[in-house]
This record gives C-alpha cells, sequence and structure tokens, in this order.
C-alpha cells in the first residue's frame, strides 16, 4: 500500500465529532492582534499512552498563563501524522484552546495534503504552521521525486488557494543552516510571507541581538507579518552540542563558559538556562514583540518557571 493511500484509510476511520468541542478556535491574524502578548506553547504528538495522559497533565499545568494557542509538531515526511493529528483532537476537546498544526511537504503530495485539509476542516481548525521539514534520515523508502513541492513557499501558495486556514512559516534568526548567507534566506523568508502567511514563528535562539537585526532585515525586506520568538529554556548540558549542530543556534562565548564549568552540576546548568531565557523574554518584550512561542518539550515546568518571572 502506497503511503498516501494508507494515510487516506487512516483517517477515514477516525473517530472525531467536532460537533461536541465548545472551544472557539482563534486564527493565528485575530491571535496576534489582540493588543496583548500572547503565550503559546510547541508540543509533540506523545508516542504511547501513559505517554498522552502525561502530556494532558503538564497540559492541564501549561493553561495558568492562558495560552493563546498549541502547537503540534508534524514527523518528517508524515511519520507521525496520525498521532498529530490524534493530538490535536484531544486538545482541542480537553483544553479548550486554539491550535496550530504543523505541516511538512516533504513526504507529502498533493492528494495527501489535501486529505490532510480535509481533516483540519472537520476539526474546525483555522491555522497551520506550514514548512519543508527535512529529508527522513533513516527512512530508505522516502523518494524526494514523489513529493509535490519542494520549498515551504510552494506550499503556503498551495495551502492558500485549497483552503481558508490561517498560515504561520518558520524563521531563522540564526540563518538556517542551509542558507549560504542571512539575506539570502530572508529573501525566501518573503517569498512564504508573498504566498499568504500571517505570522513567522522563529527557530529556537539564545542570541537576542540576531533576532534584532533578523526583524530589522525582514522588516527593510518588506515583510510585515508578526515575528514571534521561538524560545527553548537550556536546562541540561548534554543539549549544548546538539542544538548547535541541528539548528545552528549561536551561543555567545560567556553562556557556553557558565554551562561548561558548571557541567556536572544539573541544578545549577538548569537554573543558568531559565535565568537567560527569562532575561531574553523580558528584552522581547521591550523590543515589542507580539507573542512568545514556548518549546516546551512536552513538560510544563521550566516553561511554567519562566513565565512566572515575566507575566
Ligand atoms: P523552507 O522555507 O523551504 O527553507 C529551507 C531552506 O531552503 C532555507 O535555507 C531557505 O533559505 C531555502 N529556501 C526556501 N525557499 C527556497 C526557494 N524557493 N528556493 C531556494 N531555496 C529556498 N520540522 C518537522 O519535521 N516537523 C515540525 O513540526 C517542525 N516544526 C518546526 C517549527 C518551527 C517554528 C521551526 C522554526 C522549524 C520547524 N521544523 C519542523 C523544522 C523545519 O522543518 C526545518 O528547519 C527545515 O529544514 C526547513 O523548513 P522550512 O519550512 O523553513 O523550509
Amino acid at each position: 500500500m502506497s503511503d498516501a493511500k494508507k494515510t487516506v484509510e487512516q483517517f477515514i476511520i477516525l473517530p472525531y465529532n467536532t460537533s461536541m468541542s465548545s472551544c472557539k478556535q482563534l486564527t493565528i491574524k485575530e491571535i496576534y492582534s489582540q493588543g496583548k502578548l500572547a503565550v503559546t506553547y510547541e508540543v509533540f504528538p506523545p508516542k504511547t499512552e501513559q505517554d498522552k495522559l502525561n502530556l494532558m497533565e503538564e497540559l492541564k499545568k501549561l493553561k495558568k498563563f492562558s495560552p493563546q494557542f498549541i502547537s503540534v509538531t508534524y514527523g518528517a515526511g508524515g511519520s507521525t501524522q496520525q498521532r498529530s493529528t490524534d493530538l490535536l483532537n484531544v486538545i482541542i476537546e480537553s483544553c479548550e484552546v486554539s491550535v496550530v498544526p504543523h505541516f511538512t511537504c516533504i513526504g507529502s503530495n498533493k492528494e495527501s495534503i489535501l486529505q490532510f485539509l480535509q481533516i483540519l476542516k472537520n476539526l474546525n481548525i483555522k491555522n497551520i504552521l506550514a514548512l519543508r521539514g527535512d529529508p527522513p534520515q533513516n527512512n530508505p523508502a522516502y523518494n524526494p521525486a514523489l513529493d509535490s513541492f519542494k520549498h515551504a513557499n510552494e506550499l503556503v501558495e498551495f495551502l492558500r488557494s485549497n483552503s481558508d486556514l490561517n498560515i504561520a512559516v518558520a524563521g531563522y534568526p540564526d540563518k538556517h543552516p542551509e542558507a549560504k548567507t542571512l539575506e539570502e534566506d530572508i529573501d525566501n523568508l518573503k517569498r512564504k510571507v508573498d504566498a499568504g502567511a500571517s505570522a513567522v514563528i522563529t527557530q529556537l535562539f539564545y542570541a537576542n541581538d540576531n533576532f534584532f537585526k533578523f526583524t530589522e532585515k525582514t522588516k527593510k525586506a518588506g515583510i510585515n507579518v508578526p515575528v514571534i520568538p521561538g524560545i527553548l529554556p537550556l536546562t541540561n548540558y548534554n543539549q549544548v552540542e546538539r542544538i548547535i549542530s541541528l539548528c545552528g543556534a549561536v551561543i555567545s562565548k560567556e553562556m557556553k563558559e557558565q554551562l561548561e564549568l558548571n557541567k556536572n552540576d544539573k541544578e545549577t546548568v538548569r537554573k543558568i538556562g531559565i535565568e537567560h531565557a527569562v532575561y531574553q523574554i523580558k528584552e522581547l518584550i521591550k523590543f515589542g514583540i507580539k507573542g512568545v512561542h514556548m518549546y516546551t518539550l512536552n513538560k510544563a515546568e521550566v516553561s511554567t518557571k519562566v513565565l512566572e518571572n515575566i507575566l
């Protein structure tokens, strides 16, 4: 069975009943034009029933800061599509908060995208984060020639023509690792916004100066939609190298030294990470951001600690 066909059949049997949901789903445009800081969270689809129960407990704790939406990641090449959709349904039903499904065009063709759009429509979902994604590393069956789109701007265009969804796209204050220069990357970001995106959500970053330069350049390029910083507090020394190599995040020499000095003291590393995130967000608020997007890694504690120091 082809992946696209399998996906369609899986979806047909999903027992979604949106008429039961009392939650009004806000659009990205509505959320960022409320005139107050929008706190939003990213979660990923849990693997097991127990993980799902744990996540629901974490989400209850995160409700403390009245999140404006919760975004749900999408596995490379559609590997978590079913679980992502299930989680969206659960969040809408039980958390009464707007959702933003992530979606990647790598591993998708037009037919499977249209099927996904139908599911979102059935769930009364108003938003989507349109991404290219990365080629799946451990899937020899992945064939890029079967993808309908090569870049996120083409996906945005297709979504505009085939749905009423509000669309967000990804931005990279430290530059996307594949782009030769930040300017080239911003030209490509502009293409995505011109194709119909209503907001940019950024990759995690630790150097606010890079975010300030990035937003200055996006404005100069004519990008006039909200640029929302993505924040992942660094709370584990072992994360550092991985984050640098995966996302190309810039970490200041001072912060690296601080973390290095305390690498065997988990509590101190955690404290440094949380304090840095608090400092980052306070400065970003002064700068005038319309929202802050917290990468939760499915745990409430760190994001809560950070936000308690700010809101
Ligand atoms: P694109 O916008 O297509 O850009 C990719 C690269 O190609 C960039 O270097 C860009 O400069 C260049 N480029 C763009 N358009 C063109 C063009 N027309 N011609 C030539 N070059 C071009 N990944 C997942 O798998 N699942 C997720 O749920 C997920 N969520 C994410 C959420 C956020 C907020 C962010 C920031 C990233 C997320 N990612 C996710 C990671 C993302 O898929 C990767 O960073 C991916 O490498 C790029 O995706 P993109 O949508 O930015 O791609």
